[in-house]
């Protein structure tokens, strides 16, 4: 089954501002932290800001402590200064956008004029919009509403930001030979326009639709309707679980879109569901080569054999005689790491990997034991190469293991223990440098006549630098999640703009200093053919930006593959040019 995600599927703007708002909020603002109404529609991303003491509340209170979050549909102007009355500190995450159609209908109606509000009456920003009107304002949701309204002497006619814009047209029309002497506002957010277009025209060119986002989300329901009008079959879910896979499965092609509230991991899941559909109905070899990718990925054997190839692309541009015990070192310790990290830290993959989350749950035994006999394989391949390696790997072993661990004690620090991984974005860090060492540093401590040089730290820049953009990158796809969870990475700490800046900054920066040490003659002609990797990983970020990446495993595979094209290229370079 060939999927086309939407561009434009996903939280808009204005719900991404929100929630960012409101779990940056405990770090900011006096608690109890609680949202005027629910935040988004999805229970399980509200179950969680409940666990992290935010929660919702749906009327105003005679007294209240602590903050309240607006969201970004908005509320009538009595609404907020009842809850400034009660005691809030309230913060307004309303959308800039809807609060222009709030001025719009405020200014307007100070000078008389009725507001005519097109929408449906029960949604929360059409009741805030309605608060704006002083008394004169109406809501229609059909043209036959719209013709029940008495005639005005002056009025105004603005649309809910979500509204289907094909009905505002008529809408249009409608006032423009009914009633000339009112005034119609473009009110529909840019978001929500082309939301609406991509869909109108991916309906075209698919079989079915699948609709993601809450049964009581206006926007994904006029995201359904919309795409139910191409006469293609249109399924809207709320989860995975919900979808028809019977009736799925029978399509070549599926269009996927979103509502502007539904999250990132939501979509992840559906989208990771669909991929899996049809492999299960297609022959034994192809569902057996699907699972097999599937396997390596999540158990990481594929990232492992990845950063085995590193490390040989590495000691080879180091101009180290190859030993294969060193990848397999590197290879080992990058298992055990990850499976541990994995084990231990299942709920933020439950949001942004549910696949690896289930996957982990479901073979916790398997996966400990591989990871028990890989930490042993890598400690004794590392103490038959001497004490030093020895030592070296025993360390960051305990290192990386100490990671999870929390090192500083509740009563130290203000009631919370800290380990590294509450420093944040540190995982970035500590990843690709431990990776950088592993792969460039230790192949020369294991060759103990090699000292350590300038060309060790070209191959370190070049393998710690990769990891790092690889790690990022992950932390980039991974925001929303990680928010949720409280998570502090890179992306998290920067916002998302600066990260891919720094990548690119990062990657641009290591290929120039590969290429100048290939051109002062420190570097074999392997350090040319090795700038391959940042340039892929570059173009992999681009292809994010332009929002052409497709998620998922698919993706995880392209990424990882950087690591394995590396080694791929100094074995054919060892073997057709230095022989
Ligand atoms: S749909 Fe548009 S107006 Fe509504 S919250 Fe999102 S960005 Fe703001």
């Amino acid at each position: 089954m060939k999927i086309i995600l939407a561009k434009t599927s996903g939280f808009c703007m204005g719900v991404r501002r929100a929630v960012e708002a409101a779990l940056d909020s405990p770090n900011q603002h006096p608690q109890p932290i609680h949202t005027f109404g629910p935040l988004i529609h999805n229970p399980q991303v509200l179950n969680l800001l409940e666990e992290r003491g935010i929660k919702s509340i749906d009327t105003v209170p005679e007294k209240g402590a602590g903050t309240i979050l607006i969201r970004a549909h908005g509320v009538p102007p009595s609404t907020k200064l009842g809850l400034e009355k009660a005691g809030f500190n309230v913060i307004d995450a309303t959308c800039p956008r809807v609060i222009k159609v709030q001025t719009i209908i405020n200014k307007h109606a100070d000078s008389g004029y009725a507001s005519i509000i097109i929408g449906d009456k029960e949604h929360p920003e059409v009741m805030g919009l309605l608060g704006y009107a002083k008394g004169n304002g109406f809501v229609a949701a059909t043209l036959g509403e719209l013709e029940a309204l008495p005639s005005f002497e002056k009025a105004i006619i603005v649309a809910q930001t979500t509204q289907n814009k094909a009905f505002y047209e008529e809408i249009k029309q409608w006032a423009a030979s009914r009633h000339p002497r009112y005034t119609v506002f473009d009110t529909i957010c840019g978001s929500t326009e082309n939301r609406q277009a991509e869909i109108r025209q991916m309906s075209k060119d698919v079989e079915a639709m699948v609709v993601v986002g809450g049964k009581d989300s206006g926007n994904t329901r006029r995201l359904a309707a919309i795409a139910a009008e191409s006469g293609k079959p249109v399924f809207h879910v709320e989860s995975e679980e919900e979808l028809e896979t019977e009736a799925l499965a029978g399509y070549q092609v599926v269009g996927l879109t979103a509502g502007a509230s539904t999250p990132n991991w939501i979509i992840k899941r559906v989208h990771n569901a669909l991929e899996s559909m049809p492999v299960s109905r297609a022959g034994k070899l192809r569902f057996f080569f699907y699972r097999l990718q599937k396997t390596l990925l999540l158990t990481n054997l594929y990232g492992a054999f990845g950063a085995g190839c590193l490390c040989y692309a590495a000691s080879t541009l180091q101009g180290i005689h190859h030993r294969f015990s060193v990848s397999l070192i590197a290879m080992l310790y990058v298992l055990t790491m990850h499976i541990v990290n994995n084990l231990t830290s299942n709920k933020a993959n439950q949001y942004n990997d549910p696949d690896r989350a289930e996957f982990f749950r479901a073979h916790k035994i398997s996966v400990s034991f591989l990871s028990l006999v890989s930490a042993l394989g890598y400690l004794l391949i590392s103490f038959s190469l001497g004490l030093l390696p020895f030592t070296i790997i025993l360390l960051m072993s305990f290192t990386g293991l100490s990671y999870n661990l929390k090192l500083v004690p509740r009563k130290w620090f203000s009631g919370k223990a800290l380990g590294i991984r509450d420093i944040p974005g540190s995982k970035t860090f500590f990843v690709a440098a431990a990776w950088g060492v592993i792969a460039a540093i230790f192949p020369v401590i294991a060759k103990a006549a090699t000292p350590l040089n300038f060309i060790t730290l070209v191959a370190f820049s070049w393998a710690t630098v990769l990891v790092f953009a690889r790690t990022a990158f992950y932390d980039i796809l991974d925001m929303q999640g990680d928010r949720i969870v409280g998570k502090e990475t890179l992306p998290i700490l920067v916002g998302e703009e600066k990260a891919m800046l720094i990548l690119r900054f990062a990657l641009s920066g290591m290929g120039l200093f590969v290429l100048a040490a290939g051109l002062a003659g420190y570097l074999s002609s392997l350090g040319y053919l090795l700038l391959i990797c940042p340039a892929l990983m570059l173009g992999l970020l681009e292809m994010h930006g332009r929002d052409v990446a497709v998620p998922g495993l698919r993706w995880e595979f392209l990424v990882e593959s950087v690591f394995v094209l590396a080694g791929i290229t100094t074995f054919l370079w060892t073997a057709f040019y230095l022989n």
